[in-house]
């Protein structure tokens, strides 16, 4: 399935620069395509790179701040010419030499250095050194650990990565492979990813993996340490009828393509990119034993990654999907109901006491799984209230209608208000705005 690429015709304003990470963003301008051209040692952890970004101001711009990690920087160029610039706490601020806009502009950056986590409230973001390799965990803010961009969620934007590696390892990065050569020692790999891509799901993952394609609904690509391919193939053994009951749930796959990496070193959890998901060895036992989390990755790929939030503050419209996601999966597959799930689940929240709403938990409850729970519980909720056929149809026109887009919680209660016989509500402001845990029903 070949999906065309969304045309480029959003106007050239953008939202504010996201409520939670106040430093990453600039609202001045919005980013329509990314071009990285990636050189990458693996031993030292070196990367000397350019990147040129085709952009788009709002209005007049005097400056503009891109958000890029401690490296050094070669030259900066703003529609061909040099530019100034300053690069100070993760912010590249650059002068062009006459004001921009309004109207589409470019900004090439060259910049060498050794890419590191951006430090956070849960820890290192973003590009990582493997035992043997390295990837990319840039949810939420860990992409200018490895590019100057626009990191703020809802600047969605097309990518073309190329990285030059070592030949002895594999490099994946998003969308269709498109070129590979070898040059002397080293293999240059091409990717695009033409469907509009948040900056926190671009990902490079490097390593010495054996590739593999399985059959389903849509090709999905397999890359893993050859010692682990037993119990990979059986733990992603039913991944392609996941996509098929996913599909039938939520509306088509949104990407051509469907990759998962699993890293020859263990991971806290797993991550999704555009995609793509990456698992560490510790996520497969060769027993399924970690099949909710192959589920849940899977189902970012539509509420997550093809649907983005605008805004942090509104995660639930990922994880509390993508958790929901792993009940019905459950569910389809002969395990039990959702309905039994939740009523575990809504047993577990009750004995804890949080001090957060589910529309607005605040930055450092982002990936708290109260959060991911309540989140797939007011689906349950909305799902018994509206019955099965109401519900799925308002996934289905969820995801269609805003494909490759970005969402805030408004556009959903909005949608499934349009929808539902009954009022929501009540529904909606008891488990989206109230601190409370309401009852299952
Ligand atoms: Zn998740």
């Amino acid at each position: 399935m070949n999906i065309r690429p969304t045309p480029d015709t959003r106007p050239a304003t953008s939202t504010r620069p996201d409520a939670y990470f106040p430093g990453h963003g600039d609202d001045g301008y919005a980013v329509a395509a990314y071009d990285l051209e990636l050189d990458y040692r693996v031993g030292p952890n070196r990367l000397a790179a350019t990147a040129r970004l085709s952009a788009a101001a709002a209005a007049r711009l005097d400056r503009f701040a891109l958000d890029l990690g401690p490296f050094r920087i070669g030259r900066v160029l703003v529609d061909g010419s040099p530019a100034r610039f300053r690069h100070r706490r993760g912010k590249l601020t650059v002068t062009p030499a006459r004001p921009l806009g309004p109207g589409a502009f470019t900004v090439e950056v060259r910049y060498t250095g050794n890419p590191s986590p951006v430090r956070s409230h849960w820890g290192g973001l973003g590009w990582e050194q493997l035992t043997d390799g390295s990837i990319v965990a840039g949810q939420p803010t860990g992409a200018p650990s490895w590019f100057p961009c626009n990191d703020r969620p809802g600047d969605k934007a097309r990518y073309r990565i190329a990285v030059t590696a070592a030949s002895a390892y594999t490099v994946v990065a998003n969308g269709r492979l498109t070129g590979r050569r070898s040059s002397g020692a080293n293999t240059t790999w091409v990717y695009e990813q033409d469907e509009p891509t948040a900056t926190y799901l671009a990902s490079v993952q490097i390593g010495r993996y054996r590739s593999l394609e399985l059959d389903g609904p849509v090709p999905q690509h397999v890359h893993f340490p050859a010692a682990l391919e037993r119990r990979v193939l059986h733990d992603l053994g039913r991944q392609g009828q996941m996509i098929g009951v996913f599909s039938e749930l939520f509306g088509p796959y949104p990407f051509g393509a469907y990759t998962v990496v699993v890293a020859d070193d263990e991971l806290e959890i797993p991550v999704e990119a555009q995609g793509m998901s990456i698992f560490g060895t510790n996520h497969v036992d060769g027993d399924r034993g970690e099949e909710p989390l192959v589920a849940h990755e899977l189902a970012h790929q539509w509420f997550g990654n093809s649907l983005t939030v605008a805004h942090w503050r509104d995660i639930w419209l990922h994880e509390g999907f993508a958790s929901y996601a792993e009940w019905l999966w459950s569910e389809r597959s002969g395990g039990a109901p959702a309905a039994e799930h939740a009523r575990r689940w809504h047993a577990r929240l009750s004995g804890q006491s949080k001090d957060l709403v589910l529309a607005d938990p605040g930055p450092r409850h982002l990936f708290d799984d109260y959060v991911y729970k309540r989140g797939a519980l007011t689906l349950h909720a909305l799902r018994c209230a509206a019955g099965d056929d109401v519900f799925f149809g308002i996934l289905r026109e969820w995801t269609a209608g805003h494909r490759h887009g970005s969402v805030t919680t408004e556009d959903f209660t909005a949608l499934a208000a349009r929808r539902s016989a009954r009022p929501l509500d009540d529904l909606f402001s008891a488990w989206l705005h109230r601190r409370q845990l309401p009852p299952l029903p």
